[in-house]
């Protein structure tokens, strides 16, 4: 039977590979039905013309009079987040591939899963902040979250049902373009070599997040909702070859891995061919060129971020959802040249320390997106005072 895909964010990397993914997947497996971009119309409209859905979503008004010039007749166009979530609760909508960044996800997130859309997983911030939320309102709809991040494919895939028999998760991470370079220099460093991730081909807010090592603090989080793992089960190990996509230990002693060449484009046909594996060409990995593997502890002192995630995780509430948002506003700031790259885990620590959080047990949407803005318009005057 035909899976009738939305791909929410589909200029994006993720958007980009899950596309190439879907072309080379058997015809009639899948079916684009909708597809999203917050500004690039000119791709999106492009891809629109190869996949012929019946929906597209831009990010305004004014894009989306721009973009009906350029697309064939008879496709539908929407606008913003209320866009996103008439998307997301389409008839013919199978499965949706959250492939946006940041936490603007969450809404459209909450609305696939109320209209029980077996869920494909790109974006980890909507479960970094609204986690608690997001996984109660799975369990209760019967809804599948599929993850796409590599890690949480890779622990998705060695887990395999027996998450009751699993004890502790090494969440695998390449350490990033600073990995080597002495913390006294990071400040020197052009943002060119920042932003050039030795082992992926990222977008930029990603990238720098992984030069902070942020992004493994954001996935200990991410893996704590999707699994049900406490945070001190969940360990991270610098692996630079990035061929040990993560890995599980059983409480026998066993510990699965899974492994692959660092390509997106697995984890995204696992998401979507789940619990199936189909044949497609993609890139395999060649253990005459890979002769060895490494693995060691990450430096706490160098990338404070992994310990600012791993407090903020403990503390509860919106803590996290602060964190995530403190650290999208320092990072975007950085990018603008505005901080030095030190300054981000300063920033995001200062915003976590004034945050107040609501009481344990009453979290609900409206408290993280309140959280959300406080701590991004904190992050602000920090960055631009
Ligand atoms: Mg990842």
């Amino acid at each position: 039977m035909t899976q009738r895909l939305a791909i929410l964010g589909s200029t994006g990397s993720i958007g980009v590979n899950a596309l190439d993914v879907v072309s080379r997947l058997p015809k009639g497996s899948f079916r684009i039905t909708a597809l999203s971009a917050d500004s690039n119309i000119k791709l999106l409209a492009e891809q629109a013309r190869r996949f012929r859905p019946k929906i597209v979503s831009v990010g305004s008004e004014e894009l989306a009079v721009k973009i009906k010039r350029l697309l064939p007749s008879g496709i539908k166009i929407s606008v913003n987040r209320e866009g996103l979530c008439e998307t997301v609760s389409r008839s013919d909508v199978d499965i949706v591939l959250f492939a946006i960044s940041g936490s603007s996800c969450l809404e459209p997130l909450v609305k696939a899963i109320k209209n029980k859309k077996r869920i494909a997983l790109a974006n980890k911030e909507s479960l970094v902040s609204g986690g608690a939320v997001v996984m109660k309102l799975a369990r209760k709809n019967g809804v599948r979250m599929i993850p796409i991040d590599s890690e949480h494919s890779a622990i998705f895939q060695c887990l395999d049902g027996k998450r009751a028999l699993a004890r502790k998760i090494y969440l695998t991470g390449s350490g990033g373009p600073l990995l080597d370079i002495p913390k006294k220099r990071f400040d020197t460093m052009p943002q060119e070599a920042i932003l050039n991730h030795p082992k992926w081909r990222m977008g930029r807010k990603i990238t720098v997040d992984s030069a902070t090592m942020m992004n493994k603090g954001l996935e200990i989080i991410e893996a704590k909702w999707l699994f049900e793992a406490c945070e001190s089960s969940i360990e991270v190990l610098v692996h630079p070859e990035a061929i040990v996509h993560s890995m599980v230990e059983f409480v026998d002693g066993s510990i699965i891995a899974q492994l692959g060449v660092p390509d997106m484009r697995i984890p995204i046909q696992y998401a979507l061919t789940y619990p199936s594996r189909i044949a497609t060409r993609m890139p395999r990995l060649d253990f005459s060129v890979t002769t060895s593997l490494s693995f060691r502890s990450p430096d706490i002192d160098k990338f404070p971020c992994l310990g600012l995630a791993r407090e903020a995780l403990k503390k509860g509430s919106t803590h996290p959802a602060v964190l995530n948002a403190a650290d999208e506003e320092a990072v975007r700031c950085y990018l603008e040249g505005g901080i030095r790259f030190t300054a981000i885990p300063k920033i995001i620590e200062k915003v976590l320390g004034r945050h107040r959080s609501p009481k344990a047990g009453s979290l609900s949407l409206d408290n993280i997106t309140e959280a959300e803005e406080w701590a991004k318009e904190e992050a602000r005057s920090l960055c631009y005072h």
